[in-house]
């Protein structure tokens, strides 16, 4: 590689002119010899020409080596050996090799951490996506390009305005708020496609020292919240099915209590009446809240498998013996074929009394009169599966599915005739669940129903 000749020309003129300008002034003053005098004027260029030349070349590679550098940046750690060469140009060299190494360094650290975040924002379970200060997107995570990618016919998200894939006026308003200056705005947006699915959008300002012009000024993360918003939705329906459910006989309370008061004040025989119709409403009352009580706390311990082992067959002939007058009072016989039950269940002995007693209660109150109960256990492996069977009216197909619903009733005028509260299939439903067992409901119209639940039997019992 050779010096620049302009460079080269430059330099030797500078340097050599002082020495050619004294030669030329000797020799028309006369204390040179002319011809000495042009043998210098040749020569001290030659010879300033003969010593800049090799650090004018040098200066050159420096040169090269930076604007290569600045075309093509160092990836990674350089492993360019340290310049072993002496004076200023050696350790401008050295310095350039230096800065070399360390750029590529640093270069490499930023794309491990830029890779890292990366991984980071797509591992997040919620879109997020960056803008820059005029709307565009800048960066989507996974998540964010599985939700915008093929949204209004955008297929490559970059630098795409974000009224292109979003068209979500609330949104777009507060982008607009956060990019003129405004602090952090939530919005919540539902998609065309997905109505039934909730988001809860953040917008954030990304604040940077020294913002360029297609850097990231806004950032939003979205997070569904369906469950969430579903959840309340059903806090407020259960609080509002608790109200009216509490409201009813307490109205009626109300009402006994100002009849006892007025008309019926002196009434020994209208008395006792008022007084029935209160006690029984007040048992009905007590029954709603032991079974609210009895829900929340098998709710409670839902995550915690009970471990017990419970002499089921015992349990469901407990159970029998004490709904026998409740039987005999609607002319229903109970049945009880339990052979197959010859070794405990594991479970909680409470709660699978509670669970059996509800089902078998049930199947007497919707049995019909005259009719027989029949519960009966079969094994499979270490399964048990126990059902409960009424040969009453039975329940139409579209309702078997609510039936596990809190208050859901099909008769709702019939269940609180019958005493019931609407709670009593939850209760089953949540017991089951604690006892990671399956709630199978089979019902024909016209024959009956069986409600089965499956259990699993002690572990030496199965081997
Ligand atoms: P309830 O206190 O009203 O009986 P449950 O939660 O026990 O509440 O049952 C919910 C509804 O399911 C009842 O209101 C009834 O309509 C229906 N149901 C439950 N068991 C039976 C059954 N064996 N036969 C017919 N319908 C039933």
């Amino acid at each position: 590689m050779t010096a620049r000749p302009k460079y080269l020309f430059a330099t030797t003129v500078l340097l050599a002119s002082p020495g050619v300008l004294v030669a030329i002034v000797l020799s028309v003053a006369g204390h040179l010899d002319p011809w000495i005098g042009l043998l210098a004027v040749v020569c001290i260029p030659l010879g300033v020409m003969a010593i800049v030349y090799r650090p004018l070349r040098r200066l050159g590679e420096i040169e090269r080596e930076i604007e290569r550098l600045s075309a093509s940046p160092p990836e990674g750690q350089t492993t360019r050996p340290t310049i072993d060469e002496s004076g200023p140009i050696g350790d401008i060299a050295s310095a350039v090799t230096r800065l070399e190494r360390n750029w590529g360094r640093d270069r490499k650290q930023l794309r491990d951490s830029l890779q890292a975040a990366q991984v980071l924002f797509d591992a997040l379970p919620d879109p997020l996506v960056t803008l820059d200060g005029q709307a565009r997107l800048v960066y989507a995570n996974a998540t964010a390009r599985e939700l915008l990618v093929g949204r209004n016919g955008v297929r490559d998200l970059a630098r795409r305005d974000l009224s292109a894939v979003m068209r979500q006026p609330a949104l777009l308003k507060a982008v607009d708020d956060v990019l003129n200056g405004n602090t952090m705005r939530t919005v919540e947006l539902t998609f065309a496609d997905r109505i039934d699915q909730t988001f809860e959008a953040r917008v954030e300002p990304i604040v940077a020292k020294t913002p360029g012009d297609d850097d990231a000024r806004a950032l939003i993360l979205m997070r569904d919240v369906t469950a969430l918003r579903r959840g309340e939705q059903m806090r407020a329906d259960f609080v509002a099915n608790v109200s009216h459910e509490l409201r009813t006989p307490l109205t009626s309370l109300v009402g006994f209590i100002e009849t006892l008061r007025g008309p019926a004040r002196g009434d020994t025989k209208a008395q006792d009446r008022f007084l029935n119709l209160m006690e029984s409403q007040s048992t009905r009352m007590t029954r709603i809240v032991n079974d609210l009580l009895s829900l929340s706390r098998i709710e409670m311990n839902e995550h915690t498998i009970p471990r017990d082992e419970v002499p089921l067959k015992q349990i469901i002939a407990t159970v029998a013996d004490l709904l026998a007058p409740q039987a005999r009072k609607r002319d229903v016989t109970i049945e009880l074929d339990l052979d197959a039950l010859t070794d405990p269940v594991i479970g909680h002995p409470d709660e699978l009394t509670q669970l059996f007693q509800n089902l078998i209660e049930n199947a007497i109150k919707y049995g019909g009169s005259g009719s027989k109960v029949r519960v009966e256990a079969r094994l499979t492996g270490d399964i048990a599966a126990i059902s409960v069977i009424d040969q009453g009216e039975g329940i139409a197909r579209e309702h078997i599915p609510r039936l596990t619903e809190r208050f859901y009733r099909v008769d709702t005028a019939r269940s609180r005739e019958l005493g019931g509260t609407g709670l009593g299939l939850a209760i089953v439903k949540h017991i089951a669940n604690r006892h990671r067992g399956e709630l199978t409901i089979r019902s024909e119209q016209g024959k009956g129903s069986s409600f089965t639940i499956t259990l699993r039997l002690t572990p030496q019992s199965s081997q």
